[in-house]
């Protein structure tokens, strides 16, 4: 039962209103705060409702230790955030404001209406309801010298004061939504140390040719698999499908491998990868196919009789593939099975799905606190984690926004006891 506030509660600010920002506000509302929640744009979740054009996928039904696997190096730092509200603690909260679920046959949680709408319409109806108060257009920018809070509004610079501040500001991409990661230089001038912000979930420059691009730029590559070793020796390896794009890839097989992708530019300045166009047959039975007598039939005809190969596949292949090379089929077999593709860089991180880097967990106490800022908690993608898609992004926002208005609640309440 949320207890509710008084006005000599104390008062919480809570910057930005994302689903990391807002659960924050909501567990801190129910902890009996006033909260006061500020966002940049004209309307909070606008990222939130971008996620759910294509389908918002909340988050996976997988086991929980492959679901924990997915946040790599930075396990140990969600895994007490997801135990305290995991994947099935945000959907019974789903569930609490009217919105069904479903489990895809990809193990994906969407929400029964595919959209994030719905829900963001009822959450903050029931937050108003509790009394979490909410100004856009405020746009924070630090702290003045009294320690008030510094916003940026239409009727000029509004500054505020709060017993204690979640900060959830987002990662830097799709700024236009909001988050542009303003907040890096005003926590670094603090001392914050922050990891670089890189693109996450991102697409990848390939320099191809101009009809190859203007031919096949928007079309599906389907069922490959991508394989390419890492600078660490690391051979990684995945079936999959992604998208062409007039300057390079993206898409669901990209996105998967785009963490050691974008590591392996990073170090060594681009990374080649090999596409298996005919994941299904064996290197020799594609020898055998290519090895059919094709008589007065045209080389892309017998591409697509003997192997299934037309469309964006062969026109891989035309790319890549040089004209002698075409006419010897176990050195086009060989191609086929392994077509390398360079990529030179990353797309920029404002195109990016999500964000990597962010506040280092270091710098933070297990309820998410600032160390050398008292009363000052982080949470969502500005903290300094990486998920693939699949729920996994939005699972942990969700979970650190929990995380903080929990940390908020029993630091006021510790602070309280020490002023009485
Ligand atoms: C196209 C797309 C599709 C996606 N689909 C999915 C999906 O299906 N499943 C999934 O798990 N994840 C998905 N994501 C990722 C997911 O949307 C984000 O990880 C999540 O929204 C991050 O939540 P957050 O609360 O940390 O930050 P945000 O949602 O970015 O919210 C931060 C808020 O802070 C505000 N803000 C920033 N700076 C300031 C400032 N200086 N002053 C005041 N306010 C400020 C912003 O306006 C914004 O409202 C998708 C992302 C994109 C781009």
């Amino acid at each position: 039962m949320p207890s509710a506030s008084l006005p000599s509660s104390p008062l919480v600010a809570v910057i930005g209103g994302g689903p990391a920002g807002l659960m924050a506000a909501e567990v801190l509302g129910a902890g009996g705060m006033r909260v006061e929640l500020f966002d940049a744009m004209p309307s909070v979740g606008r990222k939130f409702l971008l996620a759910g054009k294509g389908g918002l996928n909340l988050t996976h039904a997988e086991a929980l230790e492959a679901f924990l696997g997915r946040y790599g190096t930075r396990r140990a730092r969600i895994e007490p955030l997801l135990e305290a509200f995991g994947p099935e603690a945000l959907c019974a909260w789903a569930h609490g404001l009217g919105i069904e679920t479903f489990v895809g046959s990809s193990g994906r949680v969407f929400p029964a209406e595919m959209k994030a709408a719905p829900l963001l319409r009822a959450w903050l109806h029931r937050m108003r309801g509790a009394g979490v108060r909410i100004h856009v257009r405020h746009r924070w920018r630090g702290w003045n010298d009294e320690g008030a809070l510094l916003f940026d509004t239409p009727q000029g610079v509004h500054a505020a004061r709060a017993d204690a501040v979640v900060l959830a500001l987002g990662g830097g991409s799709w700024p236009q939504l909001g988050s542009d990661a303003s907040w890096v230089s005003v926590l670094g001038a603090r001392g914050v140390a922050v990891m670089p912000l890189r693109p996450a979930n991102c697409g990848f420059d390939v320099a191809w040719g101009a009809y190859f691009s203007e031919r096949f730029a928007g079309q599906p590559l389907k069922s490959v698999v991508l394989t390419f070793t890492d600078p660490a020796g690391v051979t990684h390896r995945r079936r999959g499908e992604f998208i062409i794009t007039a300057g390079g890839v993206e898409g669901g097989l990209i996105y998967a491998l785009s963490a050691p992708l974008r590591d392996a530019i990073a170090a060594d300045g681009a990374v080649t990868i090999q596409l298996d166009l005919t994941p299904d047959r064996e290197p020799s039975r594609v020898i055998e196919a290519l090895s059919r007598p094709r008589g007065s039939k045209s080389m892309a005809n017998h591409l697509r009789r003997v192997l299934g190969i037309d469309g964006v596949k062969a026109g891989l292949l035309r790319e890549y593939v040089s004209a002698a090379d075409f006419a010897e089929p176990e050195r086009l077999a060989a191609a086929i099975k392994a077509l390398p593709l360079r990529l030179n860089a990353t797309r920029p991180l404002a195109e990016a799905i999500s964000t990597a880097g962010g506040v280092d967990f270091d710098a933070l106490d297990e309820g998410l606190m600032i160390r050398e800022m008292p009363g000052v908690f982080c949470a969502g993608e500005m903290l300094d984690w990486e998920a693939p898609t699949g729920g996994y992004l939005l699972t942990a926002c969700f979970a650190s926004g929990h995380a903080a208005g929990r940390g908020a609640l029993a630091w006021l309440d510790a602070q309280s006891k020490i002023n009485m």
